[in-house]
């Protein structure tokens, strides 16, 4: 993370270009709560899609899931949720505030010195109704993981599968806990989205496979930009073990407020499968064929969070530097995260120009996410694509009405090259997965 990158700017620039307002805002907001505009819903779907890609699409040995949010109560008391997922909490005698307590360094209020009641277990998933009538409703719990919707479609996946282990499934879906403490911007919020895969492997081969994991899921972080030096990994120490967990490393990553979890990978050893075995009376253990045993399956999980890996992309492609002369925020986020792949701008609003960039707009629009503009000047027109990361810009201007070529721009180089428009489509998608803007390539030489 560049050391001018703070939460304050990063939260601008989210508000001034359309990635992520408050909730409800105009009544005052929803603590902890925040709405994903026209650039944030883009750069999410493109994060999650770029996870879905790596670990389901290019993989033979891992499928994906989607199962309801609301789930049988039994699951969340087989899988410990009822009585272990909780955290202290202590009120203030005095304002009345209420904290972790494993979070309070002096035994005093940190907002106002006062004294602090004793510490009590809160239990952070939301309960609700499920039924017309409260008295008779059944009590249900909006999933705190997506995890569990996965184990207990274990055998069902299995079997119409026709897959062998190692096998994992894979889910992307919101979660919600009622953290006591959220805060930071989108980085602990009481609603999120994960994505969470469970690589169901033989009892025995767990470590290594959580050792791959640790590396698979690192790698992933800086295919897609992120900063080698800006994570790190720490192992859990055996007190900070969840009550699941045989051993587990966070995925740490450099936010302005410091080290923090981007992604949980846990081994969580035969737990749930043997838990939801033993309440529901179903056996799921499985049988290998090859090795002719029979056992309950270890787990290997690598838990990320969406809306925290948007926000770690946000502040490590967030750049300012001064060029001629005048300030510019960027962000160098991965082509392939950009909320805009291309924007279509006209030197200027003039009739004669429209037409041919309307043009140009519309043959690029089915191959990519692009963006058309014709307000205000064409420099503030390049810095808001800037802000908002677009790695290329076409221009159309008078010259093009005459030989019909255009002038793309660079986002982090600013070169500016100019080809023939029928090489416009074909050209910006070998750039956009990879081929290098200048240099020796066909259009780079092309004589102007
Ligand atoms: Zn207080």
């Amino acid at each position: 993370m560049p050391a001018d990158v703070t939460m304050d700017k990063i939260v601008s620039l989210c508000k001034r270009r359309g990635f992520i307002f408050p909730s409800s805002e105009i009544y005052g907001g929803l603590g902890s709560c925040w709405d994903y505009g026209p650039m944030g819903v883009e750069l999410k779907r493109n994060v999650k899609n770029a996870w879905w890609r790596t670990i389901v699409q290019e993989r033979d040995d891992v499928v994906g899931i989607d199962t309801s949010i609301m789930m049988h109560p039994a699951v969340w008391k087989a899988s410990g949720h009822v009585d272990s997922f909780t955290d202290p909490l202590v009120e203030c005698k005095s304002c009345h505030l209420r904290w972790r307590a494993d979070e309070i360094e002096n035994q005093k209020c940190p907002q106002c010195g006062g004294d602090l009641t004793e510490p009590r277990m809160f239990n952070l998933m939301f309960r609700t109704f499920m039924g017309p009538l409260e008295e008779t409703a059944s009590t249900v719990y909006l999933r705190p993981e997506t995890a569990q919707g996965i184990f207990v479609n274990f055998e069902n996946v299995v079997t119409t599968s026709r897959k062998k282990l190692p096998l994992g499934i894979a889910q992307i879906g919101k979660s919600f806990r009622n953290e006591i403490t959220p805060g930071n911007f989108i980085f602990r919020t009481r609603e999120f989205e994960h994505m969470e895969l469970e690589y169901f492997v033989k009892p025995g081969t767990d470590d290594g496979w959580l050792d791959y994991w640790v590396k698979q899921r690192l790698d992933w972080y800086m295919s897609l930009g992120i900063t080698k030096e800006n994570l790190r990994l720490r192992q859990h120490g055996k007190d900070e073990l969840a009550h699941y967990a045989k051993d587990c490393y966070d995925v740490e990553y450099l936010f302005p407020m410091g080290w923090s979890e981007l992604e949980g990978i846990a081994n969580r050893s035969d737990y749930d499968l043997t838990q939801h075995a033993k309440h529901s009376g179903k056996d799921l253990s499985y049988y290998d064929g090859q090795d002719g045993e029979r056992y309950v399956p270890y787990v290997i999980e690598p838990s990320a969070g969406v809306d925290r890996s948007v926000l770690a992309f946000l502040v490590d492609s967030y750049h300012e530097e001064v060029v001629e002369g005048g300030n510019r925020v960027v962000l160098r986020l991965h082509p392939s995260l950009a909320p805009m792949k291309v924007a279509v701008l006209p030197l200027s609003r003039n009739e004669r120009l429209s037409p041919l960039a309307r043009d140009v707009y519309r043959r690029l629009c089915s191959s990519f996410m692009a963006d058309y503009d014709d307000s205000q000047s064409i420099g503030r027109r390049y810095r808001r694509q800037d802000e908002i990361g677009t790695p290329f810009c076409v221009t159309v201007d008078f010259e093009s009405l005459q030989d019909n070529q255009v002038t793309i721009r660079e986002r982090d180089s600013l070169a500016q090259i100019r080809l023939p428009l029928e090489e416009l489509d074909e050209a910006l998608r070998a750039k956009l997965s990879g081929e290098a803007f200048d240099a020796t390539t066909l259009w780079a030489t092309r004589e102007k």
